[in-house]
Formats: structure tokens, C-alpha cells, sequence
């Protein structure tokens, strides 16, 4: 931390640098994940099963049995008891004859009602609470929600917080300022100031990137011409045919390089069709020009796999291009950064921490970015801003509506692939319910047995990487019982470690079976995996899905995709994904779900790599504030 926060230790800085927070700013800018409404105080005679609040007193210090404590609680119309597993300073420093509100899950004992764990509020306290919104904040191993909120509250009072936006702005979308949303989206006073606090961010949000982004991209700039049609040769030489949507994708790269004129595209096609041999081919074009080219990725572990990848082509065409791989854990980066500036190495391929360091480049003339949407906006306005005049090219299979695109990206050119390649057969689908898994393995072992291998999204758990790794290792667990011993089965999880080493591993079909939490979900390409098995399937958003059922499919074999519906409720979205493996449509039908989303404040998370606004919930903000920042926008459309 560059600023001292007030009663932050060493501990608690540490855990907020595990998590990216390095200034009070950063810090600031770490939004609740939801918020939780305490409910209001009910009468005794209207409690059911489930967590209730209670107005009552004690006349007595808690009974203990074993560990196990119990306190008679008396409320205006009875009694009930209070059960306490753990006893917490709050219990002992409970006052007699002293009003409290008792919160918890109520359930029935022996036909009589009783209250599990309750937290005890002094009752003037909960009065005033239980009408705000409480945040509930991301955490990591060893941070605590209520540390969280301490270290918030005295960030709020040491930071300043100027305006950025001009007052007559302000008074058109009826902002509230910077100062009062930043104080109010952290410790809201009710949900209509939540509310105001959450557009307004949004508003500024959306606002600012657009001013930056506009301002300097209206300079056109030149880009030397890439010529040399050279690259046909390695074409002809790959092991398969490019398909007619990748011919036209690369003969449309060509043109931009020759124009002069720094460019930028979007390639949109569903996962699997091919994008990344589109990416190699650029670099080579570049690199055969006596260029550099840069490949970004979203991930390590899918940086790593592109790299190989390269690699071979490499390799196996005899082609002189020096390479280099260039991600966060890469060890000899001094050395690599200076055959990067002195221009020996002309194809570099990594994560976007490559332009977050200070690389510096001989001759960069193309920029390509895998998995566009998980960069999101963030990573162009990084582009820019360092006055990198290369060409850039996207790469996503998620498609973005036409109008939504357009202001984000400006006049960028789109080019989709709606071929894939002739060999594919289409992936098969099935939903099926909790008490089903055992079917469901079996099937997984005599594919293996086949030959082919498995992925298996593992039961979702709290966002907590504790909890990420115990699932995994738990559900592995389970899985050894059943399995035979040959079957070998590796597990990768949020934070792990070797990652990329067990990625390797199964890539080699050292293990048949990959389980992991969603970490696999971008990019990756094993073509002999042909089984994937996602568990609590219900949880996921619908083109999340997609991108998981993606991950097969990918060869020759037949590809299967097992949904596993972890509630007992019928699942609206899992019963679309079953239904089509059509990206374009389901990113439709995800919209759609999306318009009838949750409500504004429940649930924070940004999308295209915005902080708070999502550009689909958010549409309205993102109009209103594209047109302040003087974007043309196409209306009626
Ligand atoms: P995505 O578009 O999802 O990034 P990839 O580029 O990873 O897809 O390609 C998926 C798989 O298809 C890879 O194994 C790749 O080698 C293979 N592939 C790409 N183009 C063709 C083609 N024209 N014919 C056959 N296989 C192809
Ligand atoms: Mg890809």
C-alpha cells in the first residue's frame, strides 16, 4: 500500500495485494459483490423454517452442554430457545433484561422452534441497519468481510475524491457526485441511494473511457505496409485446408496490412471454428517483413498453448522467425526484453501483463488479441494510450450486437467466420439431474477407453479459494473410488500453481481426465478431449456454457456435453444450451435473459471488462454517456 489506511496491518495488506489492491484508490474501487438486506424484526407467531429476526431479551447467561449453548430468548408473545455451537463475543457480552435483535435460521426440534447460531444485535443498532443495504465484498484466504468494511471506511476518509465530470452533465442524467456514490456504493443508506451511487459510477465509468478512447483514436495514423504474399506458401503447407469463412478472414487481414494505415478488426467466429491459425499466419506475414508481431492472451496456461503451437508450424516448415513466450512467470525477462528491442526476436506471444511492463518493441507493426471480450475495453484503452500505432486485430467468440459494438469499438471493421471446419460432427447434449453422476462417469470411462479424455467442471463453492481447492480435491476424491486405477486424473484450480504443467500433462494424455473450477474455460485446445461434464450447470450463464462446451468437439471424434443440474428446479437456460449448439443464437437468447436480469445493485460485476457497467444491462448509460463524450451514435437501430 503507497498510503497508510488506519488500523490495515501486515496481514491484511498482504491478503489485499494477493488480490490486486496496491493503492487506497484500488482499494476504493473494489466494489461489493452484492449486498444483503437484513430483514425486518417479525412477531414469533409469523416465524416459519429459515432465517428470521427476532426481538427478545434474556434473563440469564447461556446453559452449556458440552460445547453446545443454549439461552432461553423471551419475546413479547413467547419463548424461544437459542442455540449456539460456537460461542462468540457477542453471546458472552450479552446484557440481561437488554432488548436485542436475535438473526438466524429457525428450524424445528422435537416439535418445538428454535433459533441456530443467531447473531445478536443491540436492538437500536438493528433498527437502523436492517433498512440498509449491507455490502458483502470478494474476499481471499485470511480476509475477513468485517476487516474489509473497517479498511473501507477509513480509506473513504483519508482519500479525495475530485469531480470528473462537468456540472452541466451532471444536471442532464441527474448525477449525483463523485464524492457522495463513492461513500454511498461502499455503506449505502438505502436502496434508492444505492441506487444513484451505481448509475452514477456507471455513467462515469462508460463516460471516461469513451472521451479517452475517442480523443486519441480519431488521429489516423500510418503504419508501414506489410507486403509479401509469401505467407500462401505456409497455407498450402499446414496440415489442413483452411475453410472458405477463414480464407476470406485472412485475405481481409491482408488488405489492412497493405493499406498503410493502422487498422483495427474484429474476427468473430463460434468457438472452434478456427481463429487461431488466423492469428499465426498474421505474425508470420509481419515477422516475414522483417516486423514484430505481438499474440495476447487472456490466460498463461492458453499463452503457453499458442505458443507451442506456433511452435510447430515453426518447426516443422523449417521457417528462420525467432519466437519467445513472455507471461508473468516467464524467468530470463531481462534477456528477452533486449532481443525484443534490439529486433531478434520478431514474434512475441503472452499475457496482457506484456503491455503493462515496459517491453519496448524495434519495429511492432501488428497487435492480436485472442478472447477479445476478456480484455474487454480495458486492455484497448491500454493500447492506446501508450501510442501503439500498430494494427490491431481481435479475435472473440462472443458476439456483440451490432449497435453496442459500434460505439464501443468505433469504426472497426468485423469480419465473421460462419463456417467450421468439414470434419466437425456436431457436439451431442444431454441435461441430467444430481443422482445421475454415476451414468454419467461410466459413459466418461468407456470414452476413455476409447482413447479419448474428459473434462469435468467441478461443484461451485463459495468465491473463496480455500473452498475452490477443497472441491476439487474432494470431488477427485470421489471420483477415485470409482474409477480404475489407470485412469489418471489431474486437477487444476483458481489459484494453482502448475496450471500450465498439468495442462501439458493432459494435452500429453497423461491424465484421461481433467477436473478444474471454470479456469479451463477460455481458449483451450485439446482435440482428443471428447467428453464435457459440467456440474452445477445451472449456476453458469449461458455463453460461459457455450465457451465450456466448446473445449470439445474439436476433431474428428464425435464431441459430448454433459449438463448436470444441481437444483432441483427445471432450468430455463440449460434447456437452450441442450438445444442448440449455435453460438449466435444462444448469445441471443442470453440477452434476452439478460434484459429481464437482476436487479441494479444485487449483484456487481462489469462486462467487456468495465468495473460496474454491464453494456447490456446498462444500455441506457451506455448511450447516454457515449453521446456526452461526442460519439456519433446510429439511432433507431
Ligand atoms: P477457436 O476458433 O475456438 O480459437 P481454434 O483455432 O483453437 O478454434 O481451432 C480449433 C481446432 O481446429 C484446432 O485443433 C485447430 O488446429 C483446428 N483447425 C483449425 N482450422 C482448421 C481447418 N480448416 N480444418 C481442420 N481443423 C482446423
Ligand atoms: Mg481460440
Amino acid at each position: 500500500m503507497n498510503e497508510k489506511i488506519k488500523g490495515v496491518g501486515k496481514v491484511t495488506e498482504e491478503c489485499f495485494s494477493k488480490m490486486g489492491i496496491e493503492t487506497v484508490d484500488q482499494l476504493l474501487h473494489t466494489f461489493p459483490n452484492r449486498y444483503m438486506k437484513m430483514p425486518k424484526p417479525v412477531d414469533l407467531k409469523e416465524v416459519g423454517i429459515g432465517k428470521y429476526a427476532i426481538v427478545g431479551f434474556v434473563y440469564g447467561t447461556p446453559i452449556m452442554t458440552g460445547r453446545r449453548a443454549m439461552e432461553k430468548v423471551y419475546t413479547s408473545t413467547g419463548t424461544i430457545n437459542a442455540i449456539w455451537f460456537r460461542l462468540s463475543y457477542s453471546t458472552k457480552m450479552m446484557r440481561i433484561k437488554q432488548k436485542y435483535v436475535f438473526y438466524g435460521q429457525v428450524s424445528e426440534y422435537n416439535g418445538k422452534k428454535q433459533i441456530i447460531q443467531p447473531e445478536i444485535y443491540p436492538y437500536e443498532q438493528y433498527m437502523k441497519m436492517y433498512k440498509r443495504p449491507d455490502p458483502v465484498y470478494p474476499l481471499t484466504k485470511g480476509l475477513k468481510q468485517n476487516t474489509m468494511k473497517k479498511a473501507m471506511k477509513e480509506a473513504l476518509k483519508i482519500s479525495n475524491h475530485s469531480e470528473c465530470i462537468s456540472s452541466s452533465i451532471m444536471n442532464r442524467h441527474h448525477l449525483v457526485s463523485h464524492e457522495y456514490a463513492i461513500n454511498q456504493v461502499h455503506f449505502p443508506d438505502s436502496f434508492d441511494a444505492l441506487e444513484d451511487a451505481l448509475y452514477r459510477l456507471k455513467f462515469e465509468e462508460l463516460y471516461l473511457y469513451m472521451k479517452e478512447i475517442y480523443d486519441m483514436n480519431n488521429v489516423n495514423r500510418d503504419s508501414g505496409p506489410i507486403l509479401s504474399d509469401h505467407v500462401d506458401e505456409i497455407i498450402d503447407h499446414l496440415p489442413f485446408k483452411l475453410t472458405e469463412g477463414q480464407m476470406n478472414a485472412w485475405e481481409e487481414m491482408k488488405k489492412d496490412f497493405i493499406s498503410g494505415k493502422q487498422s483495427t478488426r474484429l474476427i468473430q467466429g463460434d468457438v472452434g471454428c478456427g481463429k487461431t491459425i488466423l492469428a499465426f499466419l498474421g505474425l508470420l506475414q509481419c515477422a516475414k517483413n522483417g516486423y514484430q508481431g505481438v499474440l495476447l492472451a487472456p490466460t498463461e496456461v492458453l499463452a503457453s498453448q499458442h505458443y507451442e503451437g506456433l511452435k510447430n508450424i515453426l518447426v516443422s516448415q523449417g521457417l528462420p522467425y525467432k519466437a519467445t513466450l513472455l507471461t508473468g512467470s516467464t524467468k530470463n525477462k531481462n534477456e528477452i526484453c533486449k532481443s525484443i528491442k534490439n529486433g531478434e526476436i520478431s514474434i512475441i506471444i503472452g499475457t496482457h501483463a506484456l503491455f503493462q511492463q515496459s517491453v519496448e518493441y524495434k519495429n511492432l507493426a501488428v497487435v492480436i488479441t485472442d478472447e477479445q471480450h476478456r480484455f474487454g475495453v480495458e486492455q484497448r484503452k491500454t493500447l492506446v494510450e501508450k501510442g501503439i500505432s500498430a494494427h490491431q486485430i481481435m479475435m472473440s467468440a462472443t458476439p456483440i450486437p451490432r449497435t453496442l459494438g459500434l460505439i464501443l469499438y468505433g469504426n472497426t471493421a468485423v469480419t465473421v467466420i460462419k463456417d467450421r471446419p468439414a470434419d466437425r460432427l456436431p457436439i451431442k447434449n444431454c441435461v441430467i439431474e444430481k443422482n445421475k453422476r454415476l451414468v454419467a462417469w461410466k459413459m466418461i470411462q468407456s470414452q476413455i477407453e476409447k482413447g479419448n479424455q474428459a473434462y469435468i467442471i467441478c461443484p461451485m463453492v463459495e468465491d473463496n479459494d480455500e473452498n475452490d481447492l477443497s472441491s476439487v480435491v474432494e470431488y477427485v476424491k470421489d471420483m477415485e473410488k470409482y474409477f480404475p486405477k489407470e485412469t489418471k486424473i489431474g486437477m487444476v484450480y483458481g489459484k494453482s500453481k502448475d496450471k500450465t504443467d498439468v495442462m501439458e500433462r493432459f494435452e500429453k494424455n497423461e491424465y484421461q481426465i481433467l477436473v478444474s473450477t471454470t479456469v479451463i474455460e477460455v481458449g483451450i485446445n485439446v482435440p482428443n478431449a471428447t467428453v464435457m461434464m459440467i456440474e452445477d450447470a445451472n449456476r453458469f450463464g449461458l455463453s460461459q456454457l457455450h465457451q465450456l462446451r466448446g473445449r470439445v468437439g474439436r476433431g474428428k471424434h464425435q464431441g459430448y456435453c454433459i449438463f448436470v443440474n444441481g437444483s432441483k428446479d427445471k432450468c430455463e437456460r440449460l434447456d437452450i444450451i441442450a438445444s442448440t449448439n449455435d453460438g449466435f443464437k444462444i448469445a441471443e437468447e442470453d440477452l434476452k435473459l439478460r434484459g429481464m436480469g437482476e436487479l441494479t445493485g444485487t449483484k456487481q460485476s462489469g462486462t467487456q471488462g468495465f468495473l460496474l457497467a454491464d453494456i447490456y444491462n446498462d444500455k441506457d448509460i451506455l448511450f447516454a454517456a457515449a453521446e456526452e463524450a461526442g460519439v456519433y451514435i446510429e439511432k433507431n437501430k
